[in-house]
């Protein structure tokens, strides 16, 4: 057995329930296989026995009272992943789903997405199988200081610095931050995410969906499919990534069609309201049943009637898709679904959407493909630049970091497709942006010593 494989394999037995980190561990080190061939000095240090191993990993319980005063326990997680470039850095995530397995894989993808940023910061995720949806604004105060009761011991400005992901943006990150200065009297930067009024950055709410447009946009530059303007594209998920995808493909003279969450999809073939999205989502905090209600010529498919092996999002026909929902939203009869009508782009804004077959069908038909470590690095990226004006005690102008959040984007891809072809596969960004983003880290990791 190769040393890849037997790594793979050893993961999987020690942790045999934990499927999606099996699938990211699995995807990153089969494809810098090449890497591992051409130093060995990788296999001698053991990097990748100690890649996959946190360095720190808390679990912990979270006790809150809701509104009928009754008990709630919910579980927590800070998954310290790598510190090799940087304080731990990323989000958390709150959503019923969330499993000491989700949260690995979480963590396990942000080591080498922060590590492609070329900022310094090492990899981190956490959350809690906690879900705000239908909760009171008080219920998720509540549950949000509980859960920094005991988070605080453990993160710092210079330590490990959490985020938003999934289920915890602005209003989740104020009263987390609230809490975290009740607790420890210190006014840190030991959040990003904040808002405008208390250290937050310009730019950070769009930065995850405005950067992976920028990304398709680098990869388009790059190909002879022609750019985005006028074209029809498919986003999937209605939360911010999704939401400042849609904005930045306006911009831009695209035409975005659908959306979805967790009950149901729009098809909205006049191309998206996105004033109307936005206050359902951000204001209102209802499903997308309101948005077909208030829109009559769009068309609401329930989750429930979606057929058993495929998500009929992926079936309408467009030249780009931006999967800016959840992992695994893409398998591999979608992946067909998009290429059959003629997908030419496929930019991940949401952590490891497409299965393992999914990302191989795409890189066969060699499409512009960009894996989510590459294309949606743009919300950490910028949460990287709030530190910076946290630590020099400046905020810039809108301008400034969305040039910056550009120029990261456009500095991936270059890292990424540079890479792909030094390993003579040069469309092949997965292989591209895991070995760039690895190396940095395994070759900190070998100058570090063994720590
Ligand atoms: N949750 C985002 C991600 O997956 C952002 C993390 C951050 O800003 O720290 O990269």
């Amino acid at each position: 057995m190769s040393y890849t494989q037997d790594v793979i394999a050893k993961v999987q037995r020690l942790y045999p329930d934990q499927v999606e980190f099996h699938q990211a561990v699995k995807e990153v080190l089969e494809s810098i296989e090449p890497a591992l061939q051409k130093d060995k000095r990788y296999e001698k240090f053991k990097v990748l026995e100690r890649i996959v191993i946190p360095e720190r990993q808390i679990n912990f319980r979270v006790t809150w009272e809701d509104d009928r005063g009754e008990i709630q326990v919910n579980r927590g997680y800070r998954i310290e992943f790598s510190s090799l470039l940087g304080p731990y850095k990323g989000g958390l995530r709150f959503h019923p789903s969330v499993t000491e397995g989700i949260i690995k894989f979480l963590g396990f993808e942000q080591i080498f997405k922060n590590s492609l940023t070329g900022l310094a910061m090492g990899g981190g995720k956490g959350g809690s199988d906690f879900d705000p949806k239908g909760k009171s604004d008080r219920e998720v105060m509540r549950f949000c200081q509980a859960f920094m009761n005991e988070l605080y011991r453990h993160i710092g400005a210079h330590t490990d610095v959490p985020a938003g992901d999934i289920g915890v943006g602005g209003r989740e990150i104020g009263y987390l931050f609230g809490q975290y200065k009740k607790l420890t009297n210190r006014y840190d930067g030991v959040l990003t995410g904040k808002s405008l009024l208390w250290g937050g950055s310009l730019v950070r709410t769009e930065a995850t969906g405005y950067g992976s447009v920028y990304f398709a946009q680098e990869m388009l530059k790059h190909s002879d499919f022609g750019s985005l303007e006028g074209k029809t594209c498919l986003v999937s998920g209605s939360g911010n990534v999704a939401i400042y995808t849609i904005e930045k493909l306006q911009q831009l003279g695209a035409k975005p069609v659908t959306i979805s969450d967790s009950k149901g999809m729009i098809y909205d073939e006049a191309g998206i309201d996105l004033a109307l999205l936005k206050e359902i989502k951000e204001v209102r905090r209802e499903s997308l049943e309101s948005y077909a209600k208030e829109r009559p010529n769009a068309k609401y498919t329930s989750a429930k009637d979606y057929p058993s092996d495929h998500n009929p999002l992926w079936s309408i026909p467009a030249f780009a898709a931006f999967p800016s929902a959840t992992q695994n939203e893409i398998n591999a009869k979608d992946a067909d679904n998009l290429l059959k009508n003629g997908c030419k782009c496929v930019s991940e804004g949401a952590n490891m959407p497409s299965t393992i077959e999914a990302v191989h069908k795409f890189l066969n038909a060699k499409i512009c493909y960009g894996p989510g470590k590459a294309a949606n690095a743009g919300g950490v990226a910028t949460s990287g630049l709030e530190m910076s004006q946290n630590a020099s005690m400046t905020s810039w102008s809108f301008e400034e970091v969305d040039k910056k959040l550009h120029n990261i984007m456009q500095n991936i891809y270059a890292n990424a497709s540079e890479t792909a072809k030094e390993f003579g596969d040069p469309t092949n960004l997965v292989l591209g942006a895991n070995i760039a983003g690895f190396r940095k880290v395994a070759n900190a990791m070998i100058e570090q010593g063994l720590c």
